[in-house]
This record gives structure tokens, sequence and C-alpha cells, in this order.
């Protein structure tokens, strides 16, 4: 990783929340509706702690191995200066069927982004029925019909709900999806609206208990944008933590 000098993970932090205000502003939107997750992977425990200094209390991860190390890495941290830790986790990347039974007993792990199969779906509510808990999920959706990505097609998305309804163990709120890697935030525009567009048909078919709100779309290159389109969390790591 880079080194970072101590207060720079803050400052950064500072003008990633800034540019959020300003998306929101052109979008009219309260800055509320809309969640940072500071994405902490192949950052240490300490530039997790720097974030959290400076307000940031809810991080994500993309690797289940990742997360089993770094969630006691930080309580220890926190611990060790005397902090009381209110910190919260959500799972953003590729979930391996064998790797569910570790979730429920992470602490703080509140949100799994990354749902495209009914088999993970059905292994999630096997762990956390086993554990006596739930846990709230997205739906990752592959808006681009990107080859090389997981997720389900978008014409795939209405059959999972319809299948996982029922579940009681695994909240459905809302949709995830990973645009591509682009120098033209711009060019994302189009996947965001849609995957915004969907989550709007999906809530009319009134498939869930309940509608699904969450919109988790935006990385440090297109946030802004995101934003501008609905999204209700933005994944931001690069931005914050530097280059991996
Ligand atoms: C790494 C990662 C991010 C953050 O990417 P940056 O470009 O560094 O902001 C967001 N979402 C997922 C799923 C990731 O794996």
């Amino acid at each position: 990783m880079d080194i970072i000098q101590s207060g720079e993970i803050g400052e950064r932090l500072r003008d990633v929340r800034a540019r959020m205000e300003e998306a929101c502003g052109r979008a009219g939107r309260d800055m509320r509706e809309v969640t940072l997750i500071a994405v902490s992977k192949t950052h240490p425990a300490e530039a997790v702690l720097q974030a959290y200094a400076a307000g940031q209390t809810l991080f994500g991860e993309n690797r289940v191995q990742e997360l089993r190390e770094k969630v006691p890495a930080v309580q220890a941290l926190l611990q060790d200066t005397g902090q009381g830790a209110s910190l919260s986790w959500h799972l953003i990347g590729t979930l391996q069927t064998n790797k569910v039974r570790y979730l429920p007993k992470l602490e703080g792990l509140s949100m799994i982004h990354s749902v495209d199969s009914e088999k993970l779906a059905v292994e999630i509510e096997r762990q956390y029925e086993a554990a006596g808990c739930s846990v709230d999920v997205l739906l990752e959706v592959n808006m681009a019909h990107e080859e090389t990505k997981k997720g389900l097609a978008p014409e795939e998305v209405r059959g999972l709900l319809e299948a996982i309804a029922p579940l009681s163990h695994l909240r459905v709120k809302g949709l995830m999806t990973i645009a591509p890697l682009t120098e033209e935030a711009e060019s994302n525009r189009v996947y965001f609206r849609d995957l915004a567009g969907l989550m709007r048909d999906l809530n009319r078919a009134a498939l869930l208990p309940a509608p699904m709100t969450e919109l988790s779309m935006g990385m440090s290159g297109d946030y802004g944008v995101a934003i501008e389109e609905g999204a209700t969390y933005v994944r931001v790591g690069t931005a914050i933590f530097g280059a991996r």
C-alpha cells in the first residue's frame, strides 16, 4: 500500500464527503439519503482506525478471509486505545458458498452486497438460521453484461427474487452493481440509471414483503454520477485510502 501520512485519510474523507454533498446538491437530494462505505481492502487495520478517527463508521471489504482477519484486528486496536467499537462492515465482493459459514460470527457485519444465485442465497439462509440471526443483502446485477464480471443479468433478477422471497433470514434490501472501469464517469451513467429503473420496476411487482430501497453503486471514479442517479450506498476505496 501507499505510505499514508497521519491525517491524510481524514483529509481525503472530508474531500469525498464534500463531493458527495455537491452531487446531492446537483440532484436535489438530501445527503442523509446516501451512505459512504469506505472500502478498506488491502489496507491495514491502522488505516481503518484513521478513518474511524475522522468519523467514518462503515467499511467495506471484498474478501471473506480479509474480513475475518481485519474485524478482530480493528477491534483489538480500538480496545488498545480505549475506544468503544461501533463499526459496521459490508461484504461487497464475490462470496463463495463454502465461505458463508464464517459470516454470522463476524461482529458488525451487517450487509452482503453480492448475492447473485439461489444457491448462495439458500446457503446464507441456512447459516444465519443456524446462528439464530439474519442479515441484509443486495442482489448484484451485471448491468453492462461484462463477461468478466459476476452478477445477474438484469432480466434474471426477477426470477431470483421470486425464488428467495420466502427465505426469512435474509432481507433483500436492494440492488448492487459494479460499473465498468472507465476514465469517463459519464459513460457509466446509463448503468446507474437503469439499475434504479430496474429496482422501481421490481418494486411495482411487489414480490417481497417490503419494497427494496437500497442502490449500491458508484466507486472512486464515478460516485458523483451514481449519486445523481439515485445511489444510496457508494463504495469508495482509492479516493480515501490511496492506491492499492
Ligand atoms: C474495490 C472495490 C470498490 C472500491 O473501488 P475504488 O475504485 O478503489 O473506489 C468498490 N466496490 C467493490 C465491489 C470493490 O471490490
